[in-house]
């Protein structure tokens, strides 16, 4: 009730007061789980039976043997490391790419936070030659799902494609909590006229004590140094200080009840960031970046 009789005097004041660039997301349908087996893809078998094949009139193939030697086991570039099997992280890639046709959705206002409300989600942003943030956050999500899916952790998505409207904010950090995640990490690029460089956003309000927030702190600072040293980004320079902000308006923060972050991957509105953003080689450098992170952090 008082969401609803508040919201028309709230719109003004969320609209004034709405986020620079891109991160404001959220949205209609409730979140999806998306569960992904741990574990290295089993190679395919060794050695196939021979087919025969249609005559051709020429002389037939001599059968491959039955049996072949064995070959040797892929071993995994990296050793595997650290968390224990079934620790749950939570990714959320902002925005959807069916926000923009249903301002009906995502324009209503939820619980941000400390008293605030926002919009249930944006659109995001892009880059002047047209790449949606929201299919950059949506690709390099599951580039990160596929390094830690590797190491055993179980990746769960606040969204389940790159098609849909929302989830609205406030559900992305309540999926976050209900699985009790063991750290959440939302994945946007930004949209600011001027710098470029990438940034890690913390709660600049403890929304559940000390003790939590000093384990955000922990995951920022793992994330942060990881994509400094690995995905060639440097710390923006439009925003925060060394590559760091805090803010009190962004209700996955606010909201949430696990360790959590938000990194900005780099500016899309830049031309040097985008074009590293654009590509699917740069994508890959910079997830493996977060996951790197996020493995640190995990490994305590
Ligand atoms: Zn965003």
């Amino acid at each position: 009730v008082l969401r609803r009789t508040t919201i028309a005097a709230l719109a003004l004041i969320a609209a004034s007061a709405s986020a620079t660039g891109c991160t404001a997301s959220a949205g209609g349908s409730p979140p999806v789980a998306l569960s992904t087996p741990g574990g290295i893809p089993t190679p395919s078998p060794s050695g196939r039976p021979g087919t025969a094949r249609p005559s051709t009139g020429r002389p037939a193939p001599t059968a491959r043997p039955t049996t072949t030697r064995p070959r040797p086991t892929p071993t995994p570039t990296r050793p595997p490391a650290g968390p224990p099997r079934g620790t749950v992280v939570v990714i959320d890639p902002g925005h959807n790419g069916g926000n923009a046709a249903h301002p009906e959705v995502i324009d209503a206002l939820v619980p941000a936070g400390f008293g605030q409300y926002k919009p249930c989600n944006t659109t995001g942003t892009a880059s002047n030659a047209g790449y949606p943030e929201h299919a950059f956050n949506w690709d390099v999500a599951q580039r990160v799902r596929t390094v830690l899916a590797a190491r055993g952790v179980s990746v769960l998505f606040t969204r389940g494609n790159d098609t849909g409207v929302g989830p609205c904010v406030d559900d992305r950090a309540g999926f976050g909590n209900a699985h009790h995640a063991a750290a959440v990490v939302a994945i946007h690029g930004d949209g600011h006229i001027g710098g470029h460089g990438y940034h890690v956003i913390e709660a600049a309000r403890a929304p559940a004590g000390s003790a939590m927030a000093a384990a955000s702190h922990r995951l920022a600072v793992a994330v942060h140094d990881r994509y400094g040293a690995e995905s060639g980004f440097t710390p923006a320079t439009y925003v925060g200080s060394g590559g760091y902000d805090h803010r009190t308006d962004l209700a996955g923060l606010n909201l949430s009840t696990r360790p959590t972050i938000l990194i900005e991957c780099g500016n899309m509105r830049d031309s040097a960031d985008a074009a590293r953003m654009g590509t699917a080689a740069g994508r890959q450098r910079l997830a493996q970046a977060i996951a790197d992170g996020i493995l640190r952090y995990l490994a305590g």
